[in-house]
């Protein structure tokens, strides 16, 4: 005997037009960090004539053979500072360049894993959670530092932008307000900066610096 289930409402939904909202929502959900989290961001841009006063924007090719490391876009360094009572997880990778790079992943200074990319651009945002901080240190009862850096492996110069993005968790410790930042042009480092300076101009050298301000969550809204 065959039995036919009664199908049920009229026609399949048709969510074609709301395409670009289901999307834009997923993707804020995802990365929207909640009240106790902010994001990190670290990136390197090597590009000919480049104007910019973003420190981790070089106006150069990335050598062949050359090792080069990311910067903390709040900061301008190039190792990100995590505090005691923090956990950091990696979100995304994007890349594009024009040789084949190697991408080198440091916790405290000791490598902790690479990876091959060869020359075309792409985005990696999918499952990443991996942290950083927790399997050597799962109470967080240390400070560390993270760094990240690429070398390229071909034969000429790279066009190149690498972007690693992380979420960074307090556990039950104070909310950061300050912060280090380092000049561009003379690596002058001044100290204890409000965590929300964007624009700065180097004390020793007058150029012009500008930073990424990333909040914690409930300063979204
Ligand atoms: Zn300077």
């Amino acid at each position: 005997m065959v039995k036919t289930i009664p199908s049920l409402g009229t026609g399949r939904p048709d969510y074609s037009a709301n395409i670009n909202n289901i999307i834009r929502g997923r993707i804020i959900k995802d990365y929207q960090p909640l009240y106790y989290e902010k994001m990190k961001i670290l990136a390197l841009t090597n590009e000919p004539g480049a104007v910019s006063a973003y420190p981790w924007v070089s106006n150069t090719l990335l050598s062949p053979g050359a090792t080069a490391s990311l910067v903390d876009t709040e900061t301008g360094l190039t190792e990100m500072l995590i505090p005691r009572g923090y956990d950091i997880k990696i979100t995304n990778i994007y890349f594009s360049s024009t040789q084949p790079i190697q991408k080198y992943s440091y916790v405290d200074g000791e490598l902790i894993g690479t990876a091959h990319n060869v020359d075309f651009g792409f985005l990696q945002s999918q499952e990443l959670g991996i942290s950083f901080i927790l399997p050597s240190d799962p109470y967080f009862q240390k400070s560390h530092v993270v760094s990240v850096k690429v070398k390229n492996l071909g034969d000429e110069g790279s066009r190149t932008t690498v972007i690693f993005q992380f979420i960074m968790r307090r556990v039950g410790s104070p909310e950061i307000t300050t912060k280090d930042i380092r000049c561009k042009n003379c690596g002058y480092i001044k100290k204890n900066v409000p965590l929300s300076l964007t624009r700065w101009k180097c004390d020793k050298c007058g150029t012009l610096n500008k930073y990424y301000y990333l909040p914690f969550g409930d300063n979204y809204g």
